[in-house]
């Protein structure tokens, strides 16, 4: 019996999946990214997510085929070395992650970037297995994106995907990149927080931050986004038809480039807004899209919250030929 292991490290929490020889999840754990210690406490804590999973699988880390990992930064695919990962505490040099993981857990470990794995779960398994090629679109704190063209994970020389810097607005507004006019600086949560709290200082009624606090949360997360549509709040309702409208300019420039047959959207807000919002976005995509005629399918994510742990695992089973 052949068993991988997958983890995603995320901003906020690490997760980790074993899974079996059809992809299935066998068991999954899921542990905070660890804000101080540097790379070598994250490391750590992800050894002990995976740890957790293979126990609640009854594997042994070191009886793994191999195990995936799906991080965020510019990644090494060779040497599983991991450089800035800018969304991660005190993580400015580069760190042998590959070579740290596979130590601690005796078993050989592979490292791809996030939101390229998270895509190729979709491709494979999820929403994008009836197409050759297409775009992932993870929309959550930032926006993520992964290609793959004629089955292929297009890489560039390794930053490929960055639709989140697509430029929709020439002299728009700063990015947390440091560029202006992304449309990461519109639709990433990240940045629709920082234009309420601007807004709310300004003056302007909203219930995004009653719900913040009633929920006990520390930021304006996808589900308080969503609460506050259902109430009707205005400025919610406001920031969102920005962010929708960017979707639609950013993802319709990439598609009149690439001409994919279909864009997957994912990420925190894709998958909590679902099917409704995918529709929107087709929809305010539709303008731009130079080749009106003949539209991708615009699909949301089908492998929800896990997506990225089970793509890590692919990263795996792909690398020992499986
Ligand atoms: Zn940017």
């Amino acid at each position: 019996m052949e068993e991988f292991g997958g983890i995603d490290l995320g901003g906020t929490k690490i997760e980790a999946v074993i899974v079996g020889a059809r992809s299935e999840v066998l068991a999954s754990a899921r542990r905070p990214t660890p804000v101080n210690g540097g790379p070598p406490a994250v490391a750590a804590e992800m050894a002990r997510a995976l740890r957790e999973a293979c126990a609640a699988a009854g594997v042994a880390p070191s009886s793994l085929t191999a195990a995936g990992v799906g991080s965020p930064g510019l990644v090494d695919g060779d040497s599983g070395a991991v450089t800035s990962a800018r969304n991660l505490p005190s993580w400015e040099g580069t760190f042998d992650l590959g070579g740290t993981l596979s130590e601690a857990l005796q078993t050989r470990v592979l490292v791809g970037n996030d939101v390229q794995v998270a895509t190729r779960a979709e491709f494979e398994l999820g929403a994008g297995k009836p197409y050759e090629s297409l775009l992932g679109v993870f929309w959550g704190t930032g926006v993520g994106g992964g290609v793959i063209l004629r089955g292929e994970d297009w890489l560039g020389r390794g930053g490929a995907g960055e639709i989140g810097h697509m430029v929709v607005k020439i002299g728009g507004e700063r990015c947390a990149c440091g560029r202006s006019g992304c449309l990461e600086a519109y639709a990433g949560r990240g940045a629709m927080e920082a234009r309420a709290r601007r807004q709310r200082e300004k003056g302007k009624k909203t219930e995004l931050f009653k719900i913040m606090q009633e929920r006990g949360r520390p930021r304006l997360t996808s589900s308080v986004w969503e609460r506050a549509l259902e109430k009707g709040d205005r400025l919610a309702i406001e920031l969102v038809d920005q962010a929708v409208a960017a979707l639609g300019a950013g993802v319709g420039s990439a598609v009149n480039l690439l001409d994919i047959e279909a864009v997957v959207i994912g990420g925190g807000l894709g998958i909590r807004f679902g099917e409704p919002m995918a529709e929107r976005i087709a929809l305010a995509m539709h303008p731009h899209l130079f080749n009106d005629g003949q539209p991708p399918a615009v699909r949301v994510a089908a492998l929800g919250d896990l997506g990225g742990a089970i793509g890590a695992s692919l990263l795996a089973r792909r690398a020992v030929g499986a």
